[in-house]
């Protein structure tokens, strides 16, 4: 089957809303043409930087405004990050992905200090994958330069629910950041969350952006939301496997190519509801027992799943080179005075409500 470039919102729709039965067995084939069902690519997670974030993600518990008991942590050391990547890579995991609570990157001794990082997890041959926040083009070239394969930025849903769960940032600065880190020739990660009080019509919506770009991303995570208490989404209700799975599946046929991870939200779900997310086109999960903060299911608990499946975890650099380092990337002489991103004027009261709570008025 020809794989379509172009995807109304209206067309992905209607695959979303296919009767369920049909619409695994459909995607189920469609990963069988692109990717080998019985592989599944195992990601590690590990927070470099915890907590302190000055955003307003609504559903985020490092969020500094929120009261979640997160604590902000400082800067891992490099050695501590190069023994966590050997113990991941022991345990099945081809690729290390390294998460800091920031806004954006910023020219700084700490950036220096995560490249050393990327450099020392691309030593232990696992893929390097970072999720820092935005990004300039300078500085998505300095981390290829340091080794990095892939980087995350999520859209996290369509433009217009967007506004409902995030003030800080546009939707703009994320396509903005994402188009620099293709430009930089790492590889693309960028997904989204279900269960944040969006309608189907934004789940598909945000499909359609990624399947109107001129590459779309090499990874698709689908997170179902970890409803963290302090949150502004905190009451929220979880969504049921059939909505993931459906979500799997409509991704699975609309971006063909692009490996689905099957991300947060796993603790809720039993064997049987993973293995049919597994069916329908997930090709990747993290592993380890937390994600950033939330919590995940235990990577043995995961490999005897694997077990009783008949799938087996893919090795690193199965669908690409791994990058050479490059020394440039130690080079700050060229670095941006100042970075313009933008502050969209919008307010969302339920963030607003959120960050005031504690705060007594006398
Ligand atoms: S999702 Fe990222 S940017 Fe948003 S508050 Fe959390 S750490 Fe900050």
């Amino acid at each position: 089957m020809e794989e379509m470039t172009t995807w109304s919102r209206e067309a992905i729709l209607e695959v979303y809303n296919r009767p369920l039965i049909n619409l695994m067995y459909e995607a189920a084939t469609v990963h069988r043409q692109h990717h080998a069902a019985d592989e599944v690519q195992v990601s590690t997670l590990l927070s470099i930087k915890t907590g302190g974030c000055p955003e307003d993600c609504g559903y985020c518990p490092q969020a500094a405004r929120y009261h979640t008991g997160v604590e902000g942590e400082d800067l891992l050391t490099v050695n501590h990050v190069k023994a966590q990547a050997l113990r991941a890579k022991s345990t099945g995991s081809s690729r290390l992905c390294m998460g800091a609570a920031w806004r954006n990157v910023k020219d700084d001794a700490d950036f220096d200090h995560v490249l050393e990082m990327v450099r020392a997890v691309n030593e232990t041959g696992l893929e390097v994958c970072a999720t820092l926040g935005m990004l300039t083009e300078r500085q998505a070239q300095r981390l290829a330069d340091a080794g990095l394969y892939a980087y995350n930025h999520n859209l996290d849903s369509s433009e217009e629910y967007y506004k409902e769960i995030i003030s800080t940032r546009g939707y703009e600065d994320r396509l903005k950041t994402i188009e620099n880190v293709r430009t930089a020739g790492v590889s693309v990660c960028s997904g989204g969350i279900i269960g944040m009080g969006e309608s189907h019509e934004d789940r598909c919506g945000m499909l359609a952006v990624y399947a109107d770009m001129e590459t779309p991303p090499e990874s698709i995570p689908i997170n179902a939301l970890v409803a963290v208490e302090g949150t502004p989404l905190e009451d929220q209700e979880p969504i049921s496997i059939w909505e993931m799975v459906r979500m799997i599946a409509t991704t699975r046929i609309v971006l063909p190519k692009s490996v689905i991870r099957l991300s947060a939200g796993r603790t809720n779900m039993s064997d049987e509801g993973q293995a049919l997310c597994f069916m329908a086109g997930a090709g990747s999960i993290f592993a380890g027992d937390k994600l950033l903060t939330t919590p995940n299911p235990d990577v043995n608990k995961d490999m005897q799943l694997f077990d009783v499946l008949g799938i087996t975890p893919m090795k690193p650099y199965s669908k690409g080179e791994k990058p050479e380092v490059n020394e440039r990337y130690k080079d700050n002489a060229d670095a941006e005075k100042r970075i313009k991103w933008s502050r969209p004027e919008h307010k969302i009261v339920r963030n607003e409500d959120k960050s005031m709570k504690g705060k007594s008025v006398s």
